[in-house]
């Protein structure tokens, strides 16, 4: 290494994202002294991304650092929180200035947009990997939790879902496009894989109206399979209200685009019940399709085991996943 360790640290990430006046002490002691708000909760999360499993080996590292952000502030945003301070745990195979400016860089901007500020972290050789806490905070009692969806309540989802499993697959050309795709929607839904924008505004306006909520990271169907168990209930989703999304249809079959919404991770997207009396509420969002009602929740049937989870409809009648050509509903590290 060129630089000692200091001399990076100093140099790549002493000054990343907004200086927050709650910050006492930031990079360069021991530890950080940050100044808790009177009468807040704290929500602390934790994301790592390891090269060649959360991202291709050559991702750009302006993408590196965003997403090493973003997938945390996306779990700070499915509690309903507010993202404050972060640290960083950085593994690397050897230092290339370039790369680091590009990465801090990254890492950077989206935390100056959320107001985050890092304020700490730790740097070690070896293979590429990165690790990010956020502490984000939140009045007491506020908090979205997974586990508190009631059956009745209306199940919804933000934005559309599938695009930036769509992204990664053109980015690893693991599926054919259409032969008439072409490159600005190509670069559009690469975007999505590389710049995916956590849903932190969209939470704020669902404290005190959603009943649970939780992100998207490992597809849809996994993820709400994960809602439903901690809920205790059933959701039922209907294919034909999914968001359609115009550049899946554009780059891939009909069928494939399906699949990609049903099971593509990564694009950070927020899944919520709301129970039928705040509908109301929602109505700006939803003619603005900011987020779209794609089921309700239902009661548990525990004497039959086939209908615990998510059960997937369309046009009245219940699929099975198979019959969409669906082997794995998301993404399991351990699967
Ligand atoms: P120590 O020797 O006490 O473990 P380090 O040399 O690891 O301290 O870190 C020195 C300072 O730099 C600490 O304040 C630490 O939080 C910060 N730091 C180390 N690595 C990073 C990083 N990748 N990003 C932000 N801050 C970091
Ligand atoms: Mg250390």
């Amino acid at each position: 290494m060129g630089l000692s360790e200091f001399d990076l640290i100093d140099r790549f990430f002493r000054d990343v994202g907004r200086t927050r006046s709650d910050v006492v002490l930031g990079v360069g002691d021991d530890g950080a002294i940050l100044r808790c708000p009177p009468g807040h909760e704290l929500v602390m999360v934790s994301d790592t991304l390891v090269a060649g499993v959360h991202f291709p080996l050559d991702a750009p590292a302006r993408s590196v650092g965003h997403r090493a952000l973003a997938v945390n502030l996306s779990d700070i945003a499915a509690m309903g929180a507010t993202p404050a301070w972060a640290l960083l745990s950085l593994t690397l195979p050897e230092v290339h200035e370039r790369w680091l400016t590009e990465f801090a860089g990254g890492f950077s901007r989206l935390a100056r947009t959320h107001e985050v500020q890092l304020v700490g972290g730790d740097t070690t050789r070896g293979p590429l990997s990165l690790s990010v806490q956020v502490v984000g905070m939140v009045p007491p009692e506020t908090a979205l939790r997974r586990s508190t969806a009631r059956p009745g309540d209306l199940l919804f989802v933000s934005g559309r879902v599938g695009e930036a499993a769509g992204g990664l697959a053109l980015l690893q050309a693991t599926l054919a496009p259409r032969e008439s795709l072409n490159d600005s929607v190509r670069r559009s839904l690469i975007e999505r894989f590389e710049f995916p924008q956590p849903r932190l505004a969209l939470a704020l306006k669902l404290r005190g109206v959603a009943s649970a909520a939780m992100d998207i990271s490992d597809g849809l169907l996994a993820d709400a399979e994960k809602l439903a168990r901690a809920s205790g209930l059933r959701l039922r989703i209907d294919l034909e209200r999914l968001p359609q999304s115009a550049a899946l249809a554009e780059s891939f079959l009909p069928a494939t685009a399906t699949n990609l919404m049903l099971t593509g991770g990564d694009d950070y997207e927020l899944l919520f019940s709301v129970s039928r009396k705040y509908q109301d509420r929602l109505e700006p969002l939803i003619s603005q399709g900011d987020i779209t009602q794609i089921g309700e929740c239902l009661p548990e049937m525990p004497e039959d085991p086939a209908h615990a989870g998510v059960e997937l409809w369309r046009e009245g009648a219940r699929l099975r996943l198979s019959a969409l050509g669906i082997e794995r509903s998301g993404f399991d590290h351990f699967a």
